[in-house]
C-alpha cells in the first residue's frame, strides 16, 4: 500500500507537470478522443503534446511492457493512474482499437518481431487500426466468413468483402479474418491476418445510415498481396485468436458502458435522480413526484450497483493474471443492456425534450441525449449481439447442452 501511495504522488506530480492545463475538463462524448494514425486529428491543439508526452512516458498503454512502448505498470498502479487522471479531469491521451483490441491480442499471440513492429506504433498513436470480421453473410455466424486468402509463395492473395468495418476510411491497418482452407470444418479453415490499408487492391466505401453519416464502411479486397509473415497465430488457427480478440473487445465495450456510467453522485443522489428533479420536479420532502419514475430509477441504480460489485470481483481476478475468457460475454451483455435501459430512462424523464434531433427547441445536452439513446442500441449488437452473448454464457460458462 505504501508503494502504491508513493506511486500515486509521483503520478500526480508527473500529470501536473506534463498535462496541458488547456485540456483539463475537455468534454469528449463517447468514441471521441485522439485515435492517432497516419493522419491524426485532435479535438484540441494541445491534445497533440499531451499524446506525445504520455507516449514517451509509456502511459498511453500503462500496463504494456516498456520494451514495446508501454508503461510497465502493474494493474493496481494503472488503476491509481486512471484515478488521478479522473480526479484532474484529464481526457485519455489516446483511444482506439489498437490499444483495446489488436494490441492485447498481439501481446498474447504475436511473434517477437510482430510485437516489436506494431506495439510501439500503437503506443505512439502512429497507426490506427480497424476490425475486418463481419461480412454480408457472416455476422453472428462469423465462422461462415468467405473472404478468401490463397497462398502465393511467401504471400497470400486476399479477395472478398467485409462490412460494418467501423472507421475503415480513417484507418491505416486492418486486422481481418480470412478463409485459408475452404475444405476444412468452418472454424478450422480461418486465419487471422494483419493488412496495411495502403496495399494495392484495398478499397473502402463509407455507409450512410438513415440518421446521416455513420462510422460504418464496406471494405473490399481485390487480390490484395499480404505477406504470410503477417499471420497472427498459425495458418488455419485464426479462430482461437479471433475469439481472444472478441474477449478483449467485449471487455472494452463493457468498460465503456460499465457500472460507473452516469452514476456520479451529487448531494441529492445520482445523475438520473438529478435529471428527474430538473424535468419532473420534487415534492416538499425532496421526493420525486412521479412514484413510477422513482421505482425505475431505484431499480436501475440497484442493478448498476450489483454489476459494479461483479466487475470489481473480475478486476481482482485480472490482477492475478486471469485473461478475459467467455465470461466477458456476461459483462458485455449486462453493461450494454443496462446502458440501453439507462439511456431510455433518461429520454423518458426528459419527455418531449428527450426526442430532439436538431433545431432551436433543444439545448446541446438534450440533443446529445437523443444521440446517446440511439447509439446505445448499436452497443448490444457490435462485438456480437446480446442473443449471441447469452448463447455463449449458456454453453461455455454454464455448460448447458445445445
Ligand atoms: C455499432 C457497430 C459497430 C460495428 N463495428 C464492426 C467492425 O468494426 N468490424 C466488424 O467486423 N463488424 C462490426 N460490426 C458488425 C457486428 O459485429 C455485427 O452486426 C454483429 O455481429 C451481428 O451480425 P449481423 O449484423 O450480421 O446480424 P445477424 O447475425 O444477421 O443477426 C440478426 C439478429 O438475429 C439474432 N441471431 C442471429 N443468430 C442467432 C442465434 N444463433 N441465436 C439467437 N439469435 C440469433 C441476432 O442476435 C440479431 O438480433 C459493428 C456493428 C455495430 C452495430
Amino acid at each position: 500500500m505504501a508503494d502504491l501511495e508513493r506511486f500515486r504522488s509521483e503520478a500526480r506530480q508527473w500529470l501536473e507537470a506534463n498535462a496541458p492545463k488547456s485540456i483539463v475538463g475537455l468534454q469528449l462524448s463517447e468514441m471521441e478522443g485522439t485515435w492517432g494514425g497516419r493522419n491524426p486529428t485532435f479535438d484540441h491543439p494541445d491534445m497533440k503534446p499531451w499524446l506525445e508526452r504520455a507516449a514517451e512516458k509509456g502511459w498511453t498503454a500503462p500496463t504494456w511492457p516498456a520494451e514495446y512502448g508501454g508503461g510497465g505498470l502493474s494493474r493496481a498502479e494503472a488503476k491509481v493512474l486512471s484515478q488521478e487522471m479522473a480526479a484532474m479531469k484529464l481526457p485519455p491521451p489516446l483511444v482506439g482499437f489498437g490499444l483495446t483490441m489488436i494490441g492485447p491480442t498481439l501481446l498474447q499471440f504475436g511473434s517477437e518481431e510482430q510485437k516489436r513492429e506494431h506495439l510501439p506504433k500503437i503506443c505512439r498513436g502512429e497507426i490506427r487500426w480497424c476490425q475486418g470480421y463481419s461480412e454480408p453473410d457472416a455476422g453472428s455466424d462469423l465462422a461462415s466468413l468467405q473472404c478468401r486468402a490463397v497462398r502465393d509463395g511467401d504471400d497470400f492473395l486476399i479477395t472478398g468483402e467485409k462490412v460494418w468495418t467501423s472507421y475503415a476510411d480513417l484507418s491505416d491497418w486492418i486486422f481481418a479474418l480470412v478463409r485459408t482452407d475452404p475444405e476444412a470444418k468452418k472454424q478450422e479453415g480461418i486465419t487471422f491476418i494483419l493488412i496495411d490499408m495502403l496495399s494495392e487492391g484495398v478499397s473502402v466505401s463509407p455507409i450512410s445510415l438513415i440518421s446521416g453519416k455513420s462510422p460504418f464502411c464496406e471494405t473490399r479486397f481485390e487480390s490484395v498481396r499480404v505477406p504470410v509473415a503477417n499471420v497472427l497465430g498459425t495458418i488455419n488457427g485464426g479462430w482461437t485468436v479471433a475469439k481472444a480478440l472478441l474477449g478483449h473487445e467485449r471487455s472494452m465495450i463493457a468498460n465503456l458502458f460499465g457500472p460507473s456510467t452516469g452514476r456520479k453522485k451529487g448531494k441529492k443522489g445520482s445523475a438520473l435522480a438529478a435529471l428527474a428533479r430538473a424535468y419532473v420536479g420534487e415534492d416538499a420532502d425532496g421526493q420525486l413526484t412521479d412514484a413510477a419514475l422513482r421505482h425505475a430509477i431505484a431499480q436501475t441504480e440497484m442493478d448498476a450497483r450489483g454489476f459494479g460489485l461483479t466487475v470489481q470481483r473480475a478486476g481482482d481476478a485480472a490482477k492475478a493474471g486471469h485473461q478475459p475468457g467467455p465470461e466477458s460475454s456476461l459483462f458485455k451483455v449486462y453493461a450494454t443492456e443496462l446502458n440501453k435501459r439507462r439511456t431510455e430512462l433518461m429520454v423518458r424523464i426528459a419527455g418531449p425534450q428527450g426526442l430532439g434531433w436538431e433545431g432551436d427547441g433543444f439545448d446541446a445536452e438534450e440533443l446529445q441525449r437523443t444521440r446517446d439513446w440511439l447509439r446505445a442500441r448499436g452497443n448490444s449488437i457490435e462485438g456480437g449481439t446480446s442473443e449471441i452473448q447469452l448463447n455463449i454464457i449458456a454453453k461455455r460458462v454454464l455448460g448447458l447442452p445445445d
